[in-house]
């Protein structure tokens, strides 16, 4: 696991070894050469301890380096999307909503797109086929392209201003 707890191992065991060493130091002369061969021995197994600790760091980073890799690839392959009426949508060159509903709970959760889908014909939602979330067909419509393009024709056609909400 990486974590601080592998970290604040690592610096136990040196400080362990810091004391140890600091202990010899001031003691001069006055210890027994078997004292100081004992305590020579706490201290190479402290630096021992701490080297392991090391270890584990460098393999935690590694790891962390790996899923931030993977995790730049998966924004890369993905596009930008937006959040629109109940769902998330890719987004086409002007920033609009295209293409088909994406399942707003699965975004939320983990920023994966999983679509969205018309399940039955006595309920009016649309499905995901992965959570079985389900939003309303009016607020996860399946043609983006093609419901922008008439809600901005029918307020062209009273006078009236469309205006495009999205969220990031
Ligand atoms: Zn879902």
């Amino acid at each position: 696991m990486p974590d601080l707890a592998t970290i604040g191992a690592a610096l136990g065991s040196i400080k362990t070894a810091t004391e140890i060493a600091r202990l010899i130091k001031d003691s001069g002369s006055s210890l027994e050469q078997a004292e100081v061969k004992l305590h020579m021995a706490e201290l190479l197994g402290a630096l021992a301890d701490a080297k392991v600790d090391v270890a584990n760091i460098k393999l935690d980073l590694i790891d962390k380096d790996e899923t931030i890799s993977s995790l730049e690839e998966k924004i890369k392959t993905q596009g930008e999307t937006v959040g629109f009426l109940g769902a998330r949508y890719y987004v086409n060159d002007d920033g609009d909503p295209t293409g088909s509903p994406h399942c707003p709970t699965c975004w939320a959760q983990s920023k994966d797109l999983f679509p969205l889908l018309a399940w039955s014909n006595e309920d009016p939602t649309h499905k995901c086929g992965k959570c079985s979330s389900k939003v309303l067909g009016r607020q996860s419509p399946l043609d983006a392209d093609y419901y922008i393009k008439s809600q901005r024709e029918a307020s062209v056609k009273i006078g009236g201003n469309f205006e495009l909400k999205t969220t990031k």
